[in-house]
């Protein structure tokens, strides 16, 4: 079976798309990539755009032989055509959702290195390749740490981090990170894309109901990777709390498990996902305990590796985590998953008697 099938470039930062940078002397270039989440894969590559649906991509590129492509996977080959351009031959992606599929092809300047025996790559356009050396000390402090936290499960064949000046985001897709200019120097970001490398690419949410699979669990992980686990990690806890406590008050807050039908509806479901699901993400390892929480996790991690995740299925890990008090525990994430806002428990000290309501 073959389908023929072709269509234009955008300028919507999503799809297939043109990004445009200064260079050094004066003038602007463009670099040619694509963003699929939520659903925008289909946009440039005809395929089932959902995340319960994962395939390998098997892609190669033919660009101006002054541009260099990458993607998800490694460079197989590099061949030139009678016409004098290139065609890039990239290995079979592993098993992942279309709107973790990604491409650029650009005229940017490189810094590699080997981190761990994983090639690791940073690209920036010409004009700020003198930052690359501070890009890559980044990298290399955050590489490993995150690597090692859930056990070392190897999940890319190599990484490249790719910078275009006007994207106003981040985004995880394996092997292929790529980052607004804003984020070049920090270093929560890029631990927190890292954190994706399994809650997102390896273990995917099963549909846009819950984006908290993806980001809530990279968000508590990049807590934990960032501030290590003891005071400091705390306090930065604390602070995740009073911002989703600020953000979860109003009548129209939505649950972190909000159901999703349209594309406008995926979206608003990532209003809140990111300190809300990890402070609850907190609150259950407090209740199940550090260790027990961490074993139920990485077993999900093998067990579900590239597959998918359901609010059932995570609950059911939370119980087992839970041990003889696992159904307090899975009600407990029930209910701060699927209610909106908060419990309020008011504690007053009246004529020295305590009074809770
Ligand atoms: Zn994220």
């Amino acid at each position: 079976f073959q389908l023929s099938w072709s269509g234009v470039a955008t300028t919507d930062s999503v799809g297939l798309y043109e990004t445009w940078y200064a260079l050094e002397n004066g003038t602007d270039s463009v670099a040619l990539t694509t963003h699929g989440e939520t659903m925008h894969t289909r946009k440039w590559l005809p395929c089932f755009d959902e995340p319960r649906f994962k395939a390998p991509l098997k892609l190669s590129i033919e660009h101006p032989k002054s541009t260099k492509a990458l993607s998800n996977a490694p460079v197989v080959s590099v061949k030139e055509t009678p016409e004098g351009r290139s065609i890039t031959v990239f290995e079979p992606t592993w098993t992942l959702s279309a709107y973790l599929y990604a491409f650029s092809v650009t005229d940017y300047t490189s810094l590699q290195a080997d981190i761990d025996g994983l090639p690791v790559a940073a690209h920036v356009p010409v004009s700020l390749s003198a930052l690359l050396p501070q890009v890559m000390e980044i990298i290399k402090s955050i590489v490993s740490p995150s690597l090692k936290i859930l056990g070392a499960i190897h999940i890319n064949k190599k990484l490249d981090f790719v910078f275009f000046p006007d994207h106003t985001s981040a985004m995880e897709n394996p092997g292929h990170i790529s980052f607004g200019a804003d984020f070049l120097n920090r270093r929560d970001t890029y631990v927190h894309e890292m954190m994706h490398q399994y809650f997102g690419n390896l273990i995917t949410l099963e549909w846009w109901s819950d984006v908290w699979i993806n980001e809530g669990l990279a968000n508590y992980y990049e807590e934990i990777v960032t501030k290590g686990d003891g005071t400091e990690e705390m306090i930065t806890s604390l602070r995740s709390l009073r911002g989703s406590l600020n953000s979860d008050v109003y009548s129209t807050s939505l649950a972190l498990h909000n159901p999703v039908e349209t594309f406008l509806e995926s979206r608003h479901n990532f209003r809140n996902p990111y300190s809300k699901g990890a402070v609850i993400v907190h609150m259950l390892r407090d209740f199940v305990g550090k260790r027990a929480l961490d074993r139920e996790i990485e077993r999900m991690l093998r067990y579900r590796a590239n597959s998918t995740l359901s609010l059932g299925q995570f609950i059911d890990y939370v119980a087992a985590a839970g041990g003889e008090e696992g159904e307090n525990a899975a009600n407990m994430a029930r209910d701060f998953l699927t209610k909106p806002g908060f419990p309020l428990l008011i504690v007053r000290n009246v004529d020295n008697m305590t009074i809770i309501r």
